[in-house]
């Protein structure tokens, strides 16, 4: 499967925002956009130039990269959510805060998304007692998410539970770190995604 084998900090100083994409390092003070916070390359340093179409594109960037997905992966979901009862950016975002990785991300089994996605796709997680290797699967409301008993001993994954405190857990969903598992309570909404993104700017470029 392709995948992005740059440097992930890059990505922060393109979008010229805290991705969170290398776990315990984005919270101190070695997160490059503490050091240099200024785009990347030759011209990082020069006045940026906005466009309308600009805008827009930084915005579907930044909110791909914080998913860790890669522009056709990021282009399925949309047009899944395009076909969505609703608003289109609100169900895009929902649907990508719904994937297996995110959740096991967000329920504190892996200190990145990166890092999730390499668990599931490993065959550590379980959905409601059941090895599942897709990281685009969509957990749905009342799933329960878990490491594999025998993976319950990884260093990363204890570590990251440890670390995930500090994060705390979404409203849509309640973790049981003893037992390694967690569930999607609700479906999660627009509010429960605290990151600066503005859907509206993704809909209008793939509407063109
Ligand atoms: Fe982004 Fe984390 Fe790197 Fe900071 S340390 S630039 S938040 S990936």
């Amino acid at each position: 499967m392709a995948r992005y084998s740059g440097s992930v900090c890059r990505l922060c100083r393109r979008e010229n925002l805290k991705l969170f994409l290398k776990g315990e390092r984005c919270y101190t003070d070695k997160c490059a956009i503490e050091r240099r916070n200024y785009p990347p390359g030759q011209h990082g340093q020069a006045r940026p130039k906005f466009s309308a179409y600009s805008i827009q594109l930084r915005e579907k960037q930044k909110v791909k990269r914080m998913y860790g997905l890669l522009e056709n992966q990021f282009r399925r979901t949309f047009d899944l959510a395009a076909r969505v009862k609703g608003i289109t950016g609100e169900a895009l975002l929902v649907l990508l805060e719904r994937r297996l990785d995110n959740v096991t991300y967000r329920l504190g089994f892996a200190c990145s998304r990166a890092d999730a996605r390499m668990l599931v796709r490993h065959g550590h997680i379980l959905v409601n007692g059941k090895r599942v290797t897709i990281p685009s699967y969509f957990i749905r409301a009342g799933e329960v998410v878990s490491v594999k008993e025998q993976s319950r001993q990884i260093g990363r994954v204890v570590s990251a539970l440890e670390a995930a405190q500090r994060r705390g857990v979404p409203e849509w969903a309640e973790v049981d770190r003893e037992g390694f598992s967690g569930r999607m309570k609700l479906l999660p909404t627009r509010s429960d995604i605290t990151a600066p993104i503005n859907e509206k700017l993704i809909v209008e470029l793939y509407s063109k």
